[in-house]
């Protein structure tokens, strides 16, 4: 089999994955600051590194995935001045900042339910680790790395470079280019040099949030929280590090440094970042009326969309092109998605029903035998190819055809073999539903079955094992069983 291959933004080409202290696997994403309501370019960053999460645990290994939420000391325009993004909206709407934080973080969790998205192994918050960004402030300060300035700490670029670094080489910035690219007047700055950037950052007395530190009342820089948080959890290298390709610059370079200036190590060993969305051709913004919201795409509620699509249909068309690749929304594209969605599902419900039946005298298939081994070895050839999604899906439909024959009696399963045959029904469902995670979804009509299995929640929480028993013998009484998984409890058809 081919080794897992990733397309790593440091080296510029695809590497094999060789992690640090296998079967362990150490990954950190960068979450949403939780301001507003999630959008969908976060869910296909989050769906892409669910993918590799499920992907990695399913060829055998143990990954810690940490996946941040930031709630504190993201600056509107993503720089070192102006409001916090949470502060901004809790002044416009009169809460409490942490109400805004707990709003949208409820929300984001939703929205990742929704799509099927696996919660990560830890989820810190920013404002939970102040004690360890304070003292990576005082640990670069005490390295000669950063300054304080009117109460503010600033990381010195300079003096990074000076001690034998290279600021900009995750995104092959050169730092003339960016120093032209500043437009800050000589002496009106607290920074020596207009790139450095803030750590920690003074706070007027109306900002509302602020913390006490040695340097006065004041707030982290937003680029801190994921070094610390990430060195805490995953130590001080790792293996895998994501986000969305907008934070190449200046947030992971930034993470970099820091880390760097700290421990004297690379942090990271494979930094992956994923493509942008489109509609129609154009890139999504709010400013251009075409970016709308998931709970928008499943109702249906937007003027760009001819109607709604289900969570699993919008799973397998973000799928559909593998993460590197830029995704164009539209509705024709949607509608394709729906039609080759419902047909794999098809395929998840009929093959779980196949059985083995032998045949005195049955001829194997030689031919058809190969071609299935050889769409079983091709889907995981896709995925080792950076997560190529689009050529194991092309697999898994080719495997798909087989299923549809052997439902229909157009093949007979002794053709195949026992062993091939258990084979192809096994690695099926394992790769949609393991895998891609992408299951059945109860047909519409469903409301009652929704309000049933929140109330089958609510009772068990509340340990009324009497009224859980009536919710199941329900659901039973539907074709469906309730599964209470790890993470959350679903439903299913009964098998
Ligand atoms: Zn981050």
């Amino acid at each position: 089999m081919q080794p897992l291959k990733i397309y790593n933004t440091l080296t510029r080409q695809k590497d094999t994955f060789e992690p640090l202290a296998s079967p362990h696997v150490g990954m950190y994403v960068c979450g949403p600051t939780v301001y507003n309501n999630a959008h969908l370019g976060n869910v296909r960053t989050f769906m892409t590194f669910d993918l590799l999460f499920r992907y990695l645990t399913h060829i055998g290994y143990k990954v810690r995935y940490v996946r941040n939420i930031t709630d504190v000391g993201h600056l509107v325009g993503d720089g070192d001045e102006g409001e916090d993004k949470i502060g901004r909206m809790a002044k416009l709407e009169q809460l409490e900042p942490m109400e805004i934080v707990q709003r949208y973080t409820n929300d984001f969790h939703r929205v990742m339910e929704d799509f099927n998205i696996f919660p990560p192994s830890i989820e810190p918050t920013a404002t939970g680790h102040l004690i360890e960004q304070i003292e990576a402030v005082q640990n670069l300060i005490a390295k000669g790395l950063a300054y304080e300035s009117n109460g503010s700490v600033y990381f010195d670029i300079n003096a990074y470079n000076e001690a034998g670094n290279d600021y900009g080489k995750l995104s092959g910035r050169i730092l003339e280019d960016l120093l032209n690219e500043t437009r800050e007047l000589d002496g009106q700055s607290e920074k020596r040099n207009p790139l450095d950037f803030a750590i920690w950052k003074n706070a007027s007395p109306e900002h509302l949030m602020q913390w006490n530190s040695p340097w006065g009342r004041g707030f982290p820089g937003w680029h801190l929280e994921c070094t610390c948080m990430s060195a805490k959890y995953l130590g001080n290298q790792f293996d895998i590090h994501g986000g969305g390709m907008d934070l190449k610059f200046p947030h992971h370079e930034c993470e970099i440094a820091q880390a760097k200036g700290l421990t004297g190590t690379d942090p990271v060993r494979y930094w992956m970042h994923t493509n942008m969305l489109t509609v129609n051709g154009q890139k999504m913004s709010k400013s251009l009326g075409n970016s709308f919201l998931p709970a928008q795409l499943l109702s249906g509620d937007h003027e760009l969309l001819d109607q709604s699509y289900s969570p699993m249909t919008v799973r397998f068309f973000m799928l559909q092109s593998q993460y590197r690749s830029t995704l164009d929304f539209s509705n024709d594209a949607l509608k394709a998605a729906q039609k080759g969605f419902k047909r794999l599902v098809n395929g998840l419900r009929i093959v779980k029903t196949l059985e083995y039946v032998a045949e005195v005298g049955g001829t194997p298939d030689e031919k058809k035998q190969a071609d299935i081994e050889q769409s079983l070895q091709g889907f995981y050839d896709g995925m080792n190819d950076d997560l190529n999604t689009s050529v194991a899906i092309a697999h898994l439909f080719s495997l798909l055809k087989y299923v549809n024959m052997l439902y229909m009696n157009q093949l007979k399963a002794a053709t195949l073999g026992e062993e091939l045959f258990t084979k192809l029904k096994t690695q099926f469902v394992i790769f949609c539903e393991d895998v891609l995670g992408l299951k059945e979804e109860p047909s519409e009509g469903s409301a009652v079955l929704k309000g049933m299995l929140s109330l089958y929640r609510e009772y068990k929480a509340a340990q009324q094992y009497d009224k859980v028993d009536e919710v199941r013998s329900y659901f039973k009484s539907q074709g469906l069983v309730i599964r209470d998984m790890k993470h959350r409890i679903d439903w299913a058809y009964e098998e």
